[in-house]
């Protein structure tokens, strides 16, 4: 047995102990079924939130209300102790205004789908299952707990979480709820943004084939409900020379069935990246161009980044990797200062995979490739900038004043550094006074004056 699995093991006994029923229950049952590891043991008993308190003093009560409290175990894990319940008056998606304490039974029947609705004895290995779970686990299908139009009414949540289940464990979705999901998509706006990205950003990066899960949600309705930008990519063509795959959505399909990731911004980076194409697209002379839509791109994925309250600076990390996506092409040509600063940057390690990915669902050309892996190669050998070889003081020893000029020769300084103007710092030192010396001239009172406006920039 592992840390997690003994530690949730030993809270059921302690249960037990005190004369209580106590199982283990949802998705840790459903992925032993599936001979998967769970991520988590979850508790349900019929030990009331105070008793279980009182249990464990060390216990956290986050919904006293429904009854549920987090408990630590001997390990280092913490486990989730749900009181049997059942929920009332949950219509129209909200929160359920009363929920009253019961049986194993009732507590079944209030959970989203039959694969997560199972019970199980961990003494004797025992399913307790009043809802026909197994055999759901059995034919692969994701189906609501009783009548689906009623349970996607009480939380419309559950539209997007049936997607996000079918795609992570690759099921399909029971017609009934199938059509169900279909009929009330729209409704999905009244969920709140945050319980939204979660679930999305759960379907792309646990779903072994992101790119199915998109479908599905696209074949649903939800997408074009929640991101009716992405929804725009369908259709829209692209230049067959660089894109033999075929239009925008289909590559953005193959990128994300490609992609491994556990980083939710390359993700969505990847998912969001051509998102500028739809509104771009022109065809001139029978070429079809998308002129700026990485720009466009970005500024449209930062909007809906904050449609989706991202955190900050996930909406920036994902927003710079999408605007700079093309800049790629002008490595070949780029000032060794330029691409050195550019791989320097925090972002870019993410950029780069977003770009092998955009690369390997599409031409799949060996200069690309050649690129690719030597950046990868500089970047896991943290080949890192260079110590700066002309400091403040060494301007200033030339003779310059303090002043804002200082920064100016300092960042010109390093630049020509990178770009190998020169050999060594004494070389490097040349150059700059001879550079400085074009550029300032003397006053009376012995004072220097830069003779061009040095932050007009080069
Ligand atoms: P995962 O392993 O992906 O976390 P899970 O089944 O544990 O899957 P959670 O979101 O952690 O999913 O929820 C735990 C359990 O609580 C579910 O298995 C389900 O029984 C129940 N549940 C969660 N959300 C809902 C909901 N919106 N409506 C009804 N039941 C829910
Ligand atoms: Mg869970």
């Amino acid at each position: 047995m592992n840390d997690a699995r003994t530690g949730a093991f030993e809270l059921v006994l302690k249960l037990r102990d005190a004369g209580f029923e106590a199982y283990w229950v949802g998705g840790c049952v459903r992925d032993m079924l599936l001979q998967r590891e769970p991520k988590d043991y979850d508790i349900a008993t019929n030990a009331l939130p105070d008793q279980v308190l009182t249990l464990f003093p060390g216990g956290h009560a986050v919904g006293r209300a429904f009854g549920v409290i987090l408990v630590p175990d001997s390990g280092k894990h913490v486990v989730e102790i749900a009181t049997f319940r059942e929920d009332h008056g949950t219509v129209d998606g909200r929160h359920p205004q009363r929920v009253s304490f019961s049986d194993a039974r009732a507590d079944a029947l209030r959970r989203d789908f039959t694969v997560n609705a199972m019970f199980m004895d961990p003494v004797t290995n025992k399913i307790l299952d009043y809802v026909g779970g197994r055999d759901d686990i059995a034919r692969r299908l994701i189906r609501t707990v009783g009548d689906p139009q009623q349970r996607f009414e009480e939380d419309y949540l559950r539209l997007l979480r049936a997607i996000r289940f079918a795609a992570t464990l690759q099921f399909a979705i029971e017609p009934a709820t199938a059509d169900a999901i279909k009929k009330h998509a729209t409704r999905i706006i009244r969920v709140s943004a945050d319980r939204v990205r979660i679930e999305l950003t759960r379907l792309l990066l646990e779903a072994p084939r992101a790119g199915d899960g998109v479908d599905l949600l696209d074949q649903s309705g939800l997408l074009n409900a929640i991101l009716p930008e992405v929804s725009a990519m369908k259709g829209v063509e692209q230049p067959a020379q660089f894109h033999p795959e075929g239009d925008v959505w289909t590559h953005t399909r193959i990128m994300l069935n490609a992609m491994q990731t556990d980083d939710p911004r390359l993700a969505w980076a990847v998912w969001l990246h051509d998102i500028g194409k739809p509104p771009t697209a022109t065809e001139i002379d029978g070429r079809i161009r998308f002129d700026r839509h990485a720009g466009v791109g970005a500024d449209m994925a930062d909007t809906i980044l904050r449609r989706l309250r991202f955190a900050n600076r996930d909406r920036e990390t994902i927003a710079t990797c999408i605007r700079g996506h093309m800049r790629f092409a002008d490595v070949p040509q780029m000032r060794p200062a330029r691409l050195r600063r550019w791989m320097a940057q925090p972002e870019f390690p993410t950029e780069l995979e977003l770009h092998r990915l955009d690369c390997q669902a599409s031409h799949k050309k060996d200069d690309s490739q050649k690129i690719i892996e030597t950046m990868q190669h500089q970047l896991a050998n943290r080949i890192s900038l260079p110590e700066r070889w002309i400091r403040g003081t060494d301007i200033l020893e030339l003779g310059l004043p303090p002043g804002p000029e200082i920064g100016y020769w300092l960042q010109e300084a390093y630049d020509a550094q990178l770009n190998g103007i020169s050999d060594s710092r004494d070389e490097l030192l040349k150059w700059l006074r001879h550079q400085i010396a074009g550029r300032i001239k003397t006053c009376r009172n012995g004072d220097y004056l830069v003779k061009r406006k040095p932050f007009a920039g080069p």
